[in-house]
């Protein structure tokens, strides 16, 4: 049987912060977005409690509240908010072209421009008692959790520089971190080594791994595992930090898009635009560095603002310089 053919202007895929930025401002523009939501509606922030960063809300928010607020804005515009997963595309190469999208591997989206802000997923240990106590002291962003442990005696996974850059950051604000590195030696550059052997209060531990985060509601403790001796050790902490990557959500895009060895979309100098004619990237997707929710947004603005011009340029393509 074939498959149902629908034709759209702007075609947003993922509902983070930044596709429904990027739905707000597409939909101002006239640019009649239609947006699924994918497996995650409203995206990582979803998967958190309090949101104290994000500006506008003094009293910060939590995380699922505040993405169906951004939810509802972008429908006050008109924005075609739809559950569904795109499973595969086809985009254009040409300037001007159709790009074909299927969504739910049943339906074909023929769009003029699409926008990507299908994130990234934060990586977990996947045992028991961490994914228990997710949200309740685990987490796996300490730029926007560190604060609420602020003082008090925390602990970190990871060897490479975005966990040693995480470490020192926690270390700054709390009374103290142990930072628990699988192998023996940190993966980390040569400078961010030296940034955490010279912080007092961070303590490493190699050839260390969770055996098992300790506490009911909250995290109370740890249980920590010598890979080499199978020694075990409990420390008390009130926090513990995953850093151990993301994996850009991009695997359906491969081979189209030009992206980094990891599976970060590439874009183009200071805008949205990547290697192909139409389509543009925004949020987690193509951010390894910042990965907060506002600058998701911030670039979701970026992308529906490059996918007006490109329109315009492709409609009467006389009137732009
Ligand atoms: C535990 C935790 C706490 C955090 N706390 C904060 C905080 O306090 N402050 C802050 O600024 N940041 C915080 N962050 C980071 C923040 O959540 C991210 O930077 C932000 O959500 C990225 O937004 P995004 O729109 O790029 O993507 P995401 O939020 O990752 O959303 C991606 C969207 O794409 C969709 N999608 C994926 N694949 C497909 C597909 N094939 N088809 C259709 N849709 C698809 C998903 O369903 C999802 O809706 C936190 C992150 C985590 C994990």
């Amino acid at each position: 049987m074939s498959k149902k053919v629908e034709q759209v202007k702007t075609l947003i895929i993922g509902s983070g912060p930044a596709g429904y930025t990027a739905a707000i401002y597409a939909a101002r523009a006239d640019l009649k977005p239609v947006l699924y939501t994918g497996m995650e509606p409203g995206g990582q922030l979803t998967t958190t409690t309090e949101v104290d960063n994000f500006p506008g809300y003094p009293e910060g928010i939590d995380g699922p509240t505040m993405m169906i607020q951004l939810q509802q804005q972008a429908e006050r515009f008109g924005t075609d908010v739809r559950i569904g997963m795109v499973t595969a595309v086809e985009l254009s190469k040409e300037l001007g072209g159709i790009h074909k999208v299927t969504v739910d591997n049943d339906k074909i989206i023929e769009a003029h421009t699409v926008i990507i802000s299908t994130g990234a997923t934060a990586k977990y240990l996947n045992i028991p008692s961490e994914q228990r106590l997710r949200g309740g002291g685990v987490s796996a962003c300490a730029v926007c959790d560190g604060f609420f442990y602020k003082g008090q005696d925390v602990a970190i996974v990871g060897g490479g520089d975005t966990a040693a850059e995480e470490a020192s950051y926690l270390a700054n604000i709390c009374n103290k971190v142990t930072m628990l590195i699988r192998k023996d030696y940190m993966r980390a550059s040569k400078a961010m080594q030296h940034r955490v052997n010279s912080l007092p209060n961070l303590e490493v531990r190699y050839n260390t791994q969770v055996d098992e985060v300790l506490g009911e509601q909250v995290v109370e403790g740890l249980r920590m595992v010598n890979n080499q001796t199978n020694e075990k050790e409990e420390i008390a902490i009130t926090g513990l930090f995953i850093a151990i990557g993301h994996k850009p959500n991009t695997d359906i895009f491969k081979g189209q898009i030009d992206m980094d060895e990891t599976g970060y979309i590439l874009t183009k100098g200071k805008s949205t635009k990547t290697n192909l004619p139409g389509v543009f990237a925004c949020g987690d997707a193509q951010d390894k560095e910042y990965r907060q929710a506002v600058t998701a947004a911030g670039t979701g603005c970026m992308a529906a603002l490059d996918a007006e011009r490109y329109l315009a340029t492709v409609e009467s393509p006389e009137e732009v310089a």
